[in-house]
């Protein structure tokens, strides 16, 4: 049976924690190599570079809701980019790297990319973004919106 509040369901499943293993057969090399890797996919390459179609961008490994696409822009950097995420479900750690800071999905803990503050871009209506999230397009999963 399917209902419209499974979404809402969804969202109030407790963190995922898979052993690696299991997230190498659930995944793609690519998704895996990005969400449990930490790596990055080339710019300009990824599917949602230049995707402008309304709807929601879930995590690739669990499903979680991160983006919608009113907060996506073009920012020519050759990854997705958008200025803000749903509600909790991004969180924000310091990078391995020691300055950057890193997005992952709040529930699988998967890589996303990095946030960026303070660069002065601007949206498709003028107004200046503050943060902008660099994501991976292989760590996201678009689902259109009816
Ligand atoms: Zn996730």
């Amino acid at each position: 049976m399917s209902t419209s509040s499974n979404n809402k369901q969804e969202q109030k499943l407790p963190p995922i924690n898979l052993p690696d293993s299991e997230w190498k057969e659930k995944l793609t090399n690519e998704q895996y190599r990005i969400l449990r890797k930490k790596e990055t996919e080339f710019p300009g390459t990824g599917e949602y570079n230049k995707h402008f179609e309304t709807g929601t961008y879930k995590c690739a490994g669990c499903g979680n809701d991160l983006y919608d696409s009113t907060s996506k822009f073009d920012s020519h950097c050759g990854w997705p980019a958008f200025s803000s995420s749903l509600g909790t479900s991004v969180k924000h750690e310091k990078d391995a790297d020691g300055y950057r800071e890193e997005i992952l999905c709040a529930k699988c803990d998967g890589h996303l990319g990095h946030v960026f503050e303070g660069e002065g871009l601007r949206d498709a209506n003028g107004k200046i973004i503050q943060q902008r999230h660099c994501v991976n397009s292989a760590s996201l999963k678009f689902a259109k919106k009816n």
